[in-house]
């Protein structure tokens, strides 16, 4: 099959020629034509697999005539995350350079002002947090009655999150005239009740198995143990380990280490720089725009290790990924594909190493359960990879919780938010609106189930008790572990905005 074969017009053929890309992925040979047709579609893809094209390229040919009006968008694209929203605009961009269609983005974080004009000025495609989208709503800022055709994208991302009721509301508020595309990587039952809920008569496309892991990636598990209950010792462990393991890698070119906890990445990230590594991090407390820079310079090369929790999981194009390293195996065990699926993408071969602890083997099983198979061990259970070696991150560990609060508390950026809050249009407050700026990123809304305390002693992470002044602070950025061996790519530090 070839793009000239799917019905697309000559501008978006040339875009996508420019794009690079020679064939149509197989979710864009059976999606394309199926929604040129104005057939509904319930897609089973996972990310990387080119699905982004597969609605935006027909979206964009079926657009090409016609021009939208102010305020009323003729398309509307959902995304559970500012990033992906982002990412697809970005998309939107290259495919549609030859054609004058016009876009608009609604994501928090980002002046609404700004957002308002574009929308005025006429979008022919919307591409929307669900809670922007719906604050934006309410303030009589947009009429969706032209939409014609709907994209809901990552949707098993949007339940894990707590979106299906904005959601709703908001197909709700669509003309029942439309195309609707539903995308998911994973299709548990209450997807699928969605789907008979939206789509009408949808073609069926299944690219891979649903929570397949590529071929193109080597999954490695490494067992370790703390050496004792001390605090933070199994944190110390993991560490030691993982900046051996970096070392270890001579195809490394770049690494996303995935952490459970935002606190975990705040050190782990700490202790990567502390020991001469080209680091930052990513998390949902850092503000929209540290976030984007930070991505940005990971996606340049100029950052080679990104720390980051799982709202960088899921459908962000990072191309070139060579290597993922779960510091904590993920709580959900979805996460663990969508974290593997960094890397290996587009055919090229990655390396996933995933570290556990005893007190793992709960979440471990899952995730064997769901990829059908087991993740190949490397090695032996190892206590500690450095026993001598002076603990130079000391100061930014973090006392680990008791054992039942950390399975309570296993992954804190997955948490499912509680929106018990009703959209009141009209009547709320202007806080509550500003507070909703930032409610459509799972972090934001995770941060916002957390007792104050809690949420303090993340963004200030707790140290341990010390009794080094605290003009020593800077004291243990010293010489890199493998001295003058250090891969000349690592060694390079990026100094990023404090999150
Ligand atoms: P997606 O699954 O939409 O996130 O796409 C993953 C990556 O594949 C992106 O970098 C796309 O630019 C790229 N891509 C999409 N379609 C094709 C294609 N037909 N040929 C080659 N690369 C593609």
């Amino acid at each position: 099959m070839k793009f000239t074969d799917l019905g697309l017009n000559d501008e978006l053929l040339r875009a996508v020629h420019e794009a690079g890309y020679e064939e149509p992925t197989p979710i864009q040979a059976q999606a394309i034509p199926v929604v040129l047709m104005g057939r509904d579609v319930l897609g089973c893809a996972q990310t990387g697999t080119g699905k982004t094209a597969s609605f935006t390229l027909p979206m964009m040919e079926i657009l090409a005539s016609g021009r939208a009006k102010s305020r009323m968008p003729r398309s509307l694209i959902l995304e559970p995350t500012r990033e992906l929203a982002a990412q697809v605009a970005d998309n939107f961009d290259t495919y549609g350079k030859y054609q004058k269609l016009t876009k608009a983005l609604l994501i928090g974080g980002s002046s609404m002002e700004e957002q308002l004009k574009v929308l005025n000025r006429g979008a022919d495609v919307l591409i929307a947090t669900p809670g922007r989208l719906l604050d934006v709503f309410e303030r009589g800022h947009l009429l969706m009655t032209d939409v014609k055709v709907l994209v809901i994208d990552e949707a098993d991302r949007m339940l894990d999150m707590g979106f299906i009721p904005d959601v709703e509301k908001i197909v709700s508020l669509l003309s029942p005239m439309r195309t609707t595309l539903l995308f998911s990587a994973t299709m548990p039952k209450e997807i699928k009740r969605l789907a008979d809920k939206f789509l009408s008569n949808p073609k069926e496309i299944t690219v891979s198995k649903p929570a397949s892991t590529a071929d193109t990636i080597t999954q490695a598990l490494i067992k370790l143990r703390a050496p004792s209950k001390a605090p933070g010792a199994a944190q110390k462990v993991k560490r030691d380990r993982l900046r051996t393991l970096i070392a270890e890698q001579d195809e490394l070119t770049n690494a996303l280490v995935f952490c459970n906890r935002k606190r975990d990445v705040d050190v782990v990230y700490r202790s990567l720089e502390k020991h001469g590594l080209s680091a930052a991090r990513l998390h949902g407390d850092m503000v929209q725009s540290v976030r984007m820079d930070t991505l940005d310079k990971f996606k340049n090369n100029e950052v080679k290790i990104l720390v980051c929790s799982d709202v960088a999981a899921r459908g962000l194009d990072i191309s070139t990924v060579s290597h993922v390293f779960n510091f904590d195996i993920p709580t959900h065990a979805e996460d663990y594909v969508h974290r593997i699926g960094r890397t290996g993408r587009a055919g090229r071969s990655g390396r996933a190493f995933t570290f556990v602890m005893p007190e793992d083997r709960k979440y471990l099983d899952q995730v064997e359960k769901l990829i059908g198979k087991p993740i190949p061990l490397l090695g032996d259970v190892v206590s500690s990879e450095t026993p001598n070696e002076e603990d130079k991150d000391a100061k930014t560990d973090t006392p680990e919780p008791p054992a039942e609060t950390k399975v309570e508390d296993g992954n804190d950026e997955a948490e499912k938010p509680k929106r018990s809050r009703s959209r009141g249009g009209r009547g709320r407050k202007k806080s509550d609106a500003a507070s909703d700026d930032n409610s459509n990123n799972e972090n934001d809304q995770k941060a916002d189930t957390k007792p104050a305390e809690e949420k303090k002693a993340e963004k200030k992470p707790a140290r341990k008790p010390s009794s080094k002044p605290k003009s020593n602070d800077n004291d243990d950025i010293g010489a890199s572990p493998w001295g003058d061996n250090m891969p000349a790519f690592l060694s390079r530090s990026v100094e990023l905005p404090k999150g």
